[in-house]
């Protein structure tokens, strides 16, 4: 695959809509795909996060898990 082929499709693929949101634990700006919500939802996971602290309280929920 050469790499133009690549980068144009990434362009179509490259979703359009992007609701703005903001996290409920640091306040920051975030951006969230719509199909990413619908995700969301479904795995009953919590919005309102930015990925920043979705990370961190991964990193806390995995502390007792030592696999890697
Ligand atoms: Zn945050």
């Amino acid at each position: 695959m050469d790499p133009e082929k690549t980068q144009k499709l990434e362009k179509m693929t490259r979703p359009v809509r992007s609701i703005p949101m903001v996290c409920s634990w640091c306040g920051a700006i975030y951006r969230i795909e719509r199909h990413v919500i619908g995700a969301d939802t479904k795995t009953g996971a919590s919005h309102g996060i930015c990925p920043d602290c979705l990370e961190k309280i991964k990193g806390h929920m995995d502390k007792g898990n030592e696999g890697n």
